[in-house]
């Protein structure tokens, strides 16, 4: 009948259930790898990005604190010559030259004139200050970086004007210079560069949160005051955040202010290109230990098999009947542990019980109960067997004489008695291959394998009177009469050889008992 216990071996469970345990813990390590690697990810990305806007805002305002320096030294310079017209002209023209800082410069008066400007080739000299972009707050009289416009000629540029005043504190005028902030070295050289390789870049708003640097020059002069960065960068300065950009996209955002033009320093990193990196890398550890997986579920399938196998061996052995050669088998399977010890244990065990109960069947299916001599089924067959040899045997029947009066006289059991003492004379007589069998009631038949006619009359003749020794049941002597017949002189079959041998016992009982006659035919 169909059963699938026939087809689900212990070798396949056991493998499968391994191989599912190691690919479940291998699943979580790599699952609670990647989470992990995924928040250390974002944690470090906005660390990164928070402390790189900081750079960038110090870097920023190291360089506009620099460029006041330099036109602070120089307005205190101008203070003393503001009447000579060719010294200021010589000192705008170093503030122009001297380094790549200024991409103009201009000195006013307190009433707003233009006094010079550099390069000259502007032409500004002699206007009216309050037509100028940037100077707008000149009579503020102090210090002043301008947030980013567009100049006449179409450049962003920013606006450093500083106070000119004379020894007495009196108020003279203002040194100016612009900035051009793509061309010179502010954001290309400061911002332009970015060392990373995983999207992120930077881009800078101004004090009303409008792009004034963005790598990608369509977005310049976009208002980003409603980006949740920008939002928060403008209420706290400094710091990082998760937030979306204006295209949604989630981002890893770290955003500084610089001090000293309040412009805000965004370093963001696409959230998906963060987490693709640990993807990448949880790929890449799972490439290095492969090879090890690899190894490690050969080793695991062979070790299974090693513990299965002495298992699989015991079931097919059970499979098979009780023989000898199982029995061996079974004996020689290496049990290298506990469980297969015992099982082998107990199946020696229920195997030499059984095998010693069939071997005693087939014993008592052989052999007389009475005599213990083979019986006429065992003797047809051990004849058989001697036929398929060819060999050649000499039978002999022989018969008690006047049995019927012993037990007549004394008793069954005591004629039992005596066919049982006859019986093992009988054995005793025998030589290796030689066969004894009780034929029926006190009829036995015995054969000599190889042996002649003449020496199995020898032989006979003196058990004859070997059993003449023994003294039967009220002191008379026990005799038998028997027949001989030779399988080679004396028929094919058993029957016939059989045949010929009783009519010679016959022949024995008729000439006076107690003697043995050869068959004539
Ligand atoms: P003879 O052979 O010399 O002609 O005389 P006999 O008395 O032996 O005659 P027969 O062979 O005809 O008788 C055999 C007797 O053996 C008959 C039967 O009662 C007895 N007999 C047969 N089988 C058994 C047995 O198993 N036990 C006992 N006690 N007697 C048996
Ligand atoms: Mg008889
Ligand atoms: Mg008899």
């Amino acid at each position: 009948m169909f059963s699938l216990r026939n087809f689900i071996k212990l070798k396949y469970l056991f493998i499968s259930v391994i191989a599912l345990a190691f690919v479940l813990s291998t699943l979580i390590s790599v699952y609670s790898n990647y989470k992990g690697n995924l928040k250390l990810m974002q944690e470090q990305t906005l660390e990164n990005n928070r402390v790189y806007a900081l750079k960038l805002a110090e870097t920023v305002d190291k360089f506009i604190v620099n460029s006041k320096n330099t036109m602070r030294y120089s307005a205190e310079e101008l203070a003393y010559d503001f009447e000579n017209i060719n010294r200021l002209q010589e000192a705008a023209n170093r503030l122009y030259l001297n380094g790549d800082t200024f991409s103009s410069v201009l000195i006013v008066d307190a009433e707003g004139n233009i006094m010079v400007n550099a390069p000259q080739s502007l032409g500004e000299a002699g206007k009216k200050v309050l037509s100028i972009k940037g100077l707008e707050n000149y009579d503020k009289h102090e210090p002043f970086v301008s947030n980013p416009y567009t100049s006449p000629t179409g450049r962003k540029v920013i606006v450093i004007s500083m106070p000119i005043y004379d020894e007495s504190g009196v108020f003279k005028g203002v040194l100016s210079g612009t900035i051009y902030l793509y061309d010179s070295n502010i954001f290309e050289s400061i911002l332009g560069e970015h060392p990373y390789e995983n999207g992120s870049y930077v881009y800078v708003v101004d004090t009303r949160g409008k792009i004034i640097y963005h790598p990608e020059k369509e977005r310049l002069g976009v208002d980003a005051s409603n980006s949740e960065v920008v939002v928060q960068l403008l209420k706290e300065k400094r710091g990082a955040i998760v937030a979306v950009n204006t295209f949604d996209q989630p981002m890893l955002a770290g955003y500084s202010q610089s001090e000293a033009t309040r412009w805000g320093i965004i370093v963001q990193t696409p959230y998906d290109e963060a987490l693709s990196m640990v993807g990448q890398q949880v790929a890449s550890v799972f490439k290095i230990g492969l090879p090890f997986i690899i190894f490690s579920t050969i080793l695991v399938i062979l070790l299974a098999r090693h513990i299965v196998r002495p298992l699989e061996k015991i079931a097919d052995i059970s499979e098979n009947s009780v023989k000898d050669q199982e029995m061996k088998k079974l004996k020689g399977i290496h049990a290298w542990y506990y469980e297969v010890y015992k099982i082998q244990e107990a199946l020696i065990h229920s195997f030499s019980v059984l095998h010693g109960k069939v071997n005693t069947l087939k014993e008592e299916t052989s052999t007389d109960s009475l005599t213990k001599l083979l019986n006429r089924h065992a003797l047809e067959k051990k004849i058989k067997v001697l036929t398929e040899q060819q060999k050649n045997y000499t039978l002999v029947m022989l018969d008690v004489d006047w049995f019927k009066s012993i037990n007549d006289t004394y008793g069954h059991i005591a004629g039992d008695e005596v066919l049982q003492i006859l019986a093992s004379k009988l054995k005793e007589s025998l030589q290796e291959d030689d066969l004894a069998c009780r034929y029926g009631g006190e009829e036995f038949i015995l054969v000599f394998t190889e042996t002649t006619i003449e020496d199995a009359y020898e032989r006979v003749e003196s058990l004859r009177a070997n059993v003449r020794q023994m003294i039967c049941p009220g002191g008379k002597p026990l005799t038998f009469s028997a027949g001989i017949a030779n399988s080679q002189l004396h028929g094919e079959e058993l029957r016939d050889i059989i045949a010929k041998a009783d009519e010679a016992l016959y022949q024995a009982k008729e000439n006076g008992r107690n003697r043995v006659e050869v068959t004539h035919a």
